[in-house]
Order: C-alpha cells, then sequence, then structure tokens
C-alpha cells in the first residue's frame, strides 16, 4: 500500500519531544503484515518514554512512532506469510524475541535479553498503519469483541502471566493494587477458579470497581491495617499467593508479612526504588518470591484465548476513549491514574 499516514511519533531523546507528523505507510516485507489500527491503548510505558526516564533512555533511539497495545485489521501480508490472512482481526504481542540466543532456546522468550519491542525499539502502534513480524500477530476473528477491548491484549497478557503463574483453582488470592492490570487481574482470577479474591486499594473509585469486577473483599490499607484484615480473612493463615500489582512499598512488605506458609508473593508491578523488605520471617514460613516480565510466548496467548472464549469481559476497564491527535491527553490521563484504561482512535 503506498501513501501517507498520521502517526505519533517521538521526535528526539529528550524530555517531551513527542508529535504528530505525517509519515509514508510502512511496506511489510517477506514475514511482515501490514495492520490498519482500529484502536490503541495508552500504557505507563508511554509516560516513561514521554519523560525520557533512564528505562527510556537505555533503548530508545528517536524518532520512533509510540505505541505498543494495538488492535487492527490485516491489509496487506508479505510473500512468505503463512498463518495470517488479509481482513483478519489481530492485535500483537509487543515483544520480538531474538528465537537463537540460549534464553529463547531453553523456551523462555519472554525474558529473552535481546528482545526488541515496538513502540520502542522499532515504530509503534499509535499510528494508522503499523508493520509488525507474522510471529507476534494475535488473530481473534470474533467479531463480537470490540476493537477497543481487543487493543488490551498485551497488558491483559501481563495480568494473566502473573495470575496464573501459580494454578489458583479453589484458593485465595491477595491482589494488590486495583489500577487497570490489577483490574484485569481480579477478572482473571474469577475466571480461573480462585475461591476468594481479596484486593487492598486505597482509591475509593478503583475499590468500587473491583468490587464489581468480582472482588470478594476489598481493603482500604491506609484506614486499616493489611495484615490484621487480611489475616482475619483468611482464619489467621493468610492468602495462598499476593500478586502485586501496585510496586508499592508498604503493600509489598505487608504481603511478605500476611502470605500463607510456603505461598507466593507473584510480583507484577516494577517499583521505581528499591524495595526493603524483611527476608527472615519470610524465609522462616518457606515462602517465595516471583518477578513477572511480559506474556509467555505463547502461553499467555493461548490462556487469553481461552479466557475470551468464556466471555472475558474488559468494557468496565475501558474509561475514555480520544482521536489520535488527542495523545497527550490520554498521556497525562495516564500519568495521573486518573483513568482506568485510555483508547486511542486513529
Ligand atoms: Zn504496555
Ligand atoms: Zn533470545
Amino acid at each position: 500500500m503506498t501513501g501517507t499516514m498520521q502517526a505519533v511519533v517521538k521526535t528526539a531523546a529528550a524530555a517531551g519531544s513527542i508529535a504528530m507528523q505525517t509519515l509514508p505507510i510502512p511496506q511489510p516485507g517477506p514475514r511482515e503484515i501490514l495492520v490498519r489500527v482500529k484502536a490503541a491503548a495508552v500504557c505507563g510505558t508511554d509516560v516513561h518514554i514521554r519523560r525520557w526516564n533512564p528505562w527510556a533512555q537505555a533503548r530508545m533511539n528517536p524518532p520512533v512512532v509510540i505505541g505498543h497495545e494495538f488492535s487492527g485489521e490485516v491489509v496487506e501480508t508479505g510473500s512468505e506469510v503463512r498463518t495470517v490472512r488479509v481482513g483478519d482481526r489481530v492485535s500483537a504481542e509487543s515483544h520480538i524475541p531474538c528465537n537463537t540466543c540460549p534464553i529463547c532456546h531453553e523456551g523462555n522468550r519472554h525474558v529473552c535479553p535481546n528482545t526488541r519491542c515496538i513502540g520502542v525499539h522499532q515504530d509503534g502502534c499509535f499510528a494508522q498503519y503499523i508493520v509488525i513480524p507474522e510471529e507476534i500477530a494475535f488473530v481473534y476473528n470474533d467479531p463480537s469483541l470490540p476493537w477497543e477491548q481487543l487493543a488490551l491484549m498485551e497488558p491483559l497478557g501481563v495480568a494473566v502471566h502473573g495470575i496464573t503463574d501459580v494454578p489458583l483453582a479453589a484458593k485465595t488470592v491477595a491482589i494488590i493494587g486495583a489500577g487497570p492490570l490489577g483490574q484485569m487481574g481480579i477478572l482473571t482470577a474469577r475466571l480461573t477458579g480462585a475461591a476468594r479474591v481479596i484486593v487492598l486499594e486505597p482509591d475509593r473509585k478503583r475499590a468500587a470497581l473491583a468490587e464489581k469486577l468480582g472482588a470478594d473483599h476489598v481493603i482500604d490499607p491506609l484506614s486499616e491495617d493489611p495484615v490484621a484484615a487480611v489475616k482475619a480473612l483468611t482464619g489467621g493463615f493468610g492468602p495462598h499467593v499476593a500478586v502485586d500489582f501496585s510496586g508499592s512499598q508498604a503493600g509489598l512488605a505487608a504481603a511478605m508479612q500476611y502470605l500463607r506458609p510456603e505461598g507466593q508473593l507473584t510480583c507484577v508491578a516494577l517499583p521505581d526504588q528499591p524495595v526493603s523488605v524483611s527476608i527472615s520471617d519470610f524465609g522462616y514460613r518457606g515462602c517465595s518470591i516471583r518477578g513477572i516480565a511480559g506474556r509467555r510466548m505463547y502461553e499467555n496467548w493461548e490462556e487469553i484465548r481461552g479466557l475470551l472464549d468464556r466471555g472475558l469481559d474488559l468494557s468496565p476497564i475501558v474509561t475514555h476513549r480520544l482521536p489520535l491527535q488527542e495523545f497527550a491527553q490520554g498521556l497525562d490521563l495516564t500519568e495521573q491514574g486518573a483513568c482506568g484504561k485510555c483508547i486511542l482512535l486513529p
């Protein structure tokens, strides 16, 4: 396809420096597909890129089209593409692993040290069109799933990775933080059979949404002692698993105290600062701590398919819709935490 498109570009290696530009429509290589973007979602990573924090500085080489969470319709496929067709409805894994290093060979592509990310290392989806490799496309051709929900598969996959790391069937789970990812975590915990879901969230609006999404108990950790409250709800023994979506020092430290013996603390959020916690009591109870990065390729994607087929409904999590030109407002809302997920419409 020839012609031009509108795209949101990180224009220079400095804070701010994001602008709408007219660019040529990209051309797919032999194993790539061209997607007309229908909906894109703003992520905290995009805010980090605007701020130009150390994470962004270490990875990006502007100019780059930003954005990595999207859905769209395939409009062109390269000559060697076999599994994706023109007209398919797709979302995408945002990580492109190298497939050749020892970590990839060990089956751990989600933590490949040579990973390239769309919207970071190469052009992303805050644009009318994006080219991606066939291998990261997630085809889901059920038209009853709205484009704005199909755009949320990448962050959903992180929540699914965190929640399913320990099987929750008939178990009790504590979910720390009910921002958009925590909200997806609550839905996933419910659909994967958790007996009880306890949510810790100080924000009133988010607490109310957590209840609506299926939390059995919502604790405000600022108005009551979270350790005592969680223990009281679990016969004094604590939940089998605590999944942290907050990155908060206090939230992590409390979880290490209320977790059940032999329980697991699963860390989805990445705290900005080092976190100080006491290992001894935690270790004495035989507990473990586990980091979560990206999505297991492609187990978590097949789990997403299962959840969607089961009727997973992400509509309560989408709170704002803006035309692509108003990307700056979407970044502002996300930075302030004033929204669920904010969708940009090209
Ligand atoms: Zn993201
Ligand atoms: Zn690799």
